[in-house]
């Protein structure tokens, strides 16, 4: 502490004034030296003032009391609370600011009801311990803050500065400083805080805030032996129809909505963060063993499923997650929640409401699936496509009526990949465009150059799978006429296979589409039917000429009476409906016999034959030669 103020508290004179100087030395320690000197100054001209008045004791009484008064006021009417007190805790004397800010009518009352300062003033003691400690350390602290408690009970924020009195020997005497109210700029820098941290629209924690807390989470992990915590990536399905359909005020209702409910799957301690538009985020910590992160899951689901009322509207959504059980082996949570994203991924793949658990498996395949990505393109330049043809025929006679044309890659290190693994891809990164505009030239030009040779041909109708991303696509309509034109084959002979969902993500645009192809000549069917939106009285509204039944229900036929009646149920509506109906993937006599009895038209099956190659389909379309089986 410099010599200067060492003196000050130590002239009686100045004695009052001590707090003060001591206010702006921390402040500001140039004022404080003005203001020692000032003050010093100014005694000691009053006591020349008295001297050469010959020694006027009433003289230098009455400046010492001009100044004093001086001093007085500006300790009076200080915004800050200025303090005088004991070691101890009790105040020596206050300012009225001081008794303000604590909620005391006066200084005098202050003084005298305060007589623990730790436990009645600091809302957590061990802050004024905090406080006691480094003043002893350094003799001062400076902009320490602490929450205090006013008299009436509310907590405030404020901010201490202080310094120890002590006597030559180094005995403290007293803690002296001034104190200053912050609570309003501590709840505009918590407001700020929240507006960094938390999402607007749920109040969840966001991005940021998740990151850090698993951060911690791993950290924890290395530190202690028994902590476990867990990471569930949990994706509304199908929000974005949500939002088209009932619009963005309606989604983000289902949004804030669903956060509460995941809160209230959760503890206290737990986090739960939204993540993106429709992806949240819950960091499990603390849980004993595995099983009970599954447990919790489990929970969430079946908290989803329960219909949400908004407005007079109620809906039920459904959420696919990933969890990443084995937190252990991660050192950053960008590894461990890209992790849970993959599993919840792979969830969604497998259906509405299902919930997967990550195991390195998942992440060879994704890594797999990325190696794809970048494979494709020369697939596409060096011809690694080819396509396949599956007979489409007649319920009654097994009369050849078209065929499905499927692609198929024949990767020169991995072998034949299915289209189950490539078009998600495809999808996924705007190959889909190019490849599926392939498929659709190569089948049409192969069909149309068996035209031209083979009467048979004809009436034989080509299906084309045409997928969401690709049906979204603007030029789409322009491109098809355009594959038609280029290779001469009928527009009435084409029929695109959509699923629903390629339909109802943009359900306006798509039937606009829908109706430009069918002024052309196009049909089309909605493909695995029964899979997506399931809501069969959307289909009246759409211009559609088929529909395929998903393979899923056919197979299922025969295992409970439940799904003979959908299948029934899909049969009659379609017939009500005028369209025709092509049963997928059967497999064997009896689905077969089943479907002839439900009244459905046509078939495609391994039954009937596999996805053929062209010259296979070829012999089929000329003579009905049917020839081996492929593999
Ligand atoms: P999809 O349109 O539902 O095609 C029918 C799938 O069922 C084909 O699988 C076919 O091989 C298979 N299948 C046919 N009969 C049976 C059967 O009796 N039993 C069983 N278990 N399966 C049968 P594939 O060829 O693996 O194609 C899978 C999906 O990939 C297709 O499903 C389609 O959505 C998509 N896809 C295939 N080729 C293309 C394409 O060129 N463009 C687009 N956008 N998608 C394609
Ligand atoms: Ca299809
Ligand atoms: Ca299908």
């Amino acid at each position: 502490m410099p010599q200067r103020f060492r003196l000050l508290p130590q002239s009686r004179l100045l004695a009052p004034v001590a707090p003060f100087v001591a206010f702006w030395e921390m402040v500001s320690p140039d004022y404080a030296l003005a203001a020692s000197v000032f003050f010093a100054d100014i005694s000691l001209s009053c006591f020349a003032v008295a001297l050469s008045f010959g020694g006027c004791a009433v003289a230098v009484v009455m400046a010492r009391s001009k100044t004093q008064r001086r001093i007085q006021e500006i300790y009076e009417y200080a915004v800050e609370g200025i303090f005088q007190t004991t070691p101890e805790g009790r105040f020596i004397s206050a300012n009225r600011a001081m008794a303000r800010i604590l909620g005391y009518d006066t200084p005098g009352q202050l003084v005298r009801e305060v007589n623990d300062i730790g436990h009645q003033i600091y809302a957590h003691p061990q802050d004024r311990e905090k406080l006691l400690r480094l003043l002893r350390q350094d003799g001062r602290v400076q902009g320490l803050e602490v929450a205090q408690r006013r008299r009436d009970g509310l907590m405030i924020w404020t901010q201490v500065n202080a310094r120890l009195v002590t006597d030559r020997s180094g005995h403290p005497l007293r803690i002296e400083g001034f104190v200053s109210d912050i609570t309003r700029r501590k709840i505009s820098e918590a407001e700020l805080r929240k507006q960094r941290l938390y999402d607007p629209l749920t109040d969840l924690a966001n991005r940021d805030l998740l990151t850090d807390r698993i951060s911690r989470a791993i950290e924890r992990t290395r530190r202690r032996d028994n902590y476990y915590f867990s990471v569930l990536f949990v994706d509304i399905d199908r929000l974005k129809v949500l939002n088209d359909s009932h619009g963005h005020a309606f989604g983000d209702a289902v949004l804030k909505a669903s956060a509460l409910r995941l809160k209230s799957c959760v503890r206290e301690l737990d986090t739960v963060a939204r993540f993106g538009s429709d992806e949240f985020v819950v960091l499990l910590e603390e849980i004993d063993t595995p099983r009970e992160a599954a447990r919790v899951l489990k929970r969430i689901h079946a908290e989803m499923r329960i219909p949400i009322k908004v407005d007079l509207q109620t809906v039920q959504i459904t959420v696919s997650s990933g969890v990443v059980l084995n937190t252990a082996p991660y050192t950053s949570p960008e590894d461990l929640l890209r992790n849970a994203d993959i599993a919840m991924h792979r969830a969604k793949d497998q259906g509405p409401d299902r919930f997967k658990v990550f195991t390195p498996r998942l992440h060879e395949e994704a890594v797999l699936m990325m190696s794809l990505e970048t494979d494709m393109d020369r697939a596409l330049a060096e011809g690694e496509f080819y396509i396949v043809f599956q007979p489409i025929v007649g319920m009654s006679s097994d009369t050849l009526m078209g065929f499905e044309v499927l692609a198929r890659w024949r990767h020169p290190v991995r072998g034949e990949i299915l289209p189950s693994e490539f078009i998600p891809v495809a999808e996924d990164t705007g190959r889909i465009d190019t490849l599926g505009l392939w498929v659709l030239t190569e089948a049409c030009s192969i069909m149309a150059d068996w035209r031209a040779d083979h009467p048979q041909a004809l009436d034989l109708i080509l299906s084309v799978n045409i997928s969401s991303r690709q049906f979204a696509k603007r030029n789409i309509v322009k491109d098809i006429r355009n594959v038609l034109d280029k290779t001469g084959f009928p527009a009435d002979r084409l029929r695109l296979e959509l699923t629903e969902s390629a339909i109802m993500h943009d359900a306006p645009t798509a039937v606009r589409r829908m109706k430009a192809l069918r002024v052309l000549g196009v049909t089309i069917a909605v493909d695995d039917f029964g899979t997506g939106y399931s809501s069969m009285s959307y289909l009246q509204q759409l211009p559609l000429d088929n529909l395929k039944i998903d393979l899923g229900f056919v197979q299922k036929l025969e295992q409970s009476p439940e799904n003979r009646e959908i299948v029934r149920a899909i049969i009659s509506l379609a017939g009500g409906l005028g369209l025709n109906v092509v049963a997928e993937g059967v497999e064997s006599e009896a689905q077969k016999k089943v479907l002839s009895e439900l009244g459905c038209q046509m078939y495609q099956g391994y039954l009937f034959a596999k996805p053929m190659k062209i010259a296979q389909a070829k012999a089929l379309m000329q003579d009905g030669t049917r020839q081996a089986d492929e593999d």
